[in-house]
């Protein structure tokens, strides 16, 4: 189950789980974007399905996940989908703390919830958290972008260590500058002093973050859990 599938790094997550041969959940507010990606994936030989989900209302987070649910037992969440609503902390407006704390953080652990009984009881879960790297340097402007992108990374941990002996490992990555809608409304100078400052000179796509991620859901990954992925062409290291 990929949340925030519509569109960006969530949609390119549940192209290459699908790719992997994963059955895909792709779960966000706006269906007529998810239909038209379970389509394309089901043209592709994917199994998929679209469910809606609002991560500001506990009350769809249940509905989606018992919707899924009846798709297939969730073997994998990606909690990928995230807001921002930037503003200087002297001014940020509480309203735009709580948006951005919400969908980010209590969404995403309200999503870990939902999923984890049917992981316990499997002896098998892969979760893997979208953070971002403002989670790990913070960012003037983002106070509560960052404070929720840096729980992500604590919920990260300590979740970690409740389900290890359940065989669930719990992951997160924090993605850098990467070409999505999120930011696509930066100005250009802004842009070009923040591809200046990496060290790889260039932004990332969401098909980098992806494959980052369907590493972390893979068999491969058995023994990592509790770890934050960077992919960030070196901007923080
Ligand atoms: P994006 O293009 O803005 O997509 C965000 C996704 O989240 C959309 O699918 C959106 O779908 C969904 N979403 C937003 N609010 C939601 C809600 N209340 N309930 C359910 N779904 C919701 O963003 P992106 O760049 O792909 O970012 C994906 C994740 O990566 C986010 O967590 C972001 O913080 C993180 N990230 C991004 C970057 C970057 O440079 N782009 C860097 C670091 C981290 P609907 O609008 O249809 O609901």
């Amino acid at each position: 189950m990929v949340t925030g599938a519509s569109r960006g790094i969530g949609r390119a997550c549940a192209k290459a789980l699908a790719k992997a041969g994963a059955r895909v959940v792709v779960a966000a507010r706006t269906v007529e974007a998810l239909e038209e990606l379970a389509g394309e994936l089901r043209a592709g030989g994917a199994e998929a399905f679209a469910v809606s989900l609002d991560l500001a209302d506990p009350d769809s987070i249940e509905r989606a996940a018992k919707a899924a649910a009846e798709f297939g037992r969730i073997d994998i969440l990606v909690n990928n989908a995230g807001i921002t609503r930037d503003g200087l902390a002297m001014r940020m407006k509480k309203a735009d703390w709580d948006a951005v704390l919400a969908a980010n953080l209590t969404g995403a652990f309200l999503m870990i919830q939902q999923v984890l009984p049917a992981m316990m009881r499997n002896r098998w879960g892969r979760i893997i958290n979208i953070s971002s790297v403002v989670g790990e340097t913070g960012n003037a402007g983002q106070a509560n972008y960052a404070a929720s992108k840096a729980g992500l990374i604590g919920m990260t941990k300590s979740i970690a260590q409740e389900m290890a002996s359940r065989n669930v490992t719990v992951n997160a990555v924090a993605p850098g500058y990467i070409e999505t809608a999120m930011t696509e409304t930066l100005p250009a100078e802004v842009k070009e002093k923040m591809i200046g400052a990496i060290p790889l000179r260039r932004v990332g796509t969401p098909e980098e973050v992806a494959a980052a991620v369907r590493f972390l859901a893979s068999e491969e990954a058995s023994y990592i859990t509790g770890h934050t992925l960077d992919v960030n062409g070196g901007l923080h290291m």
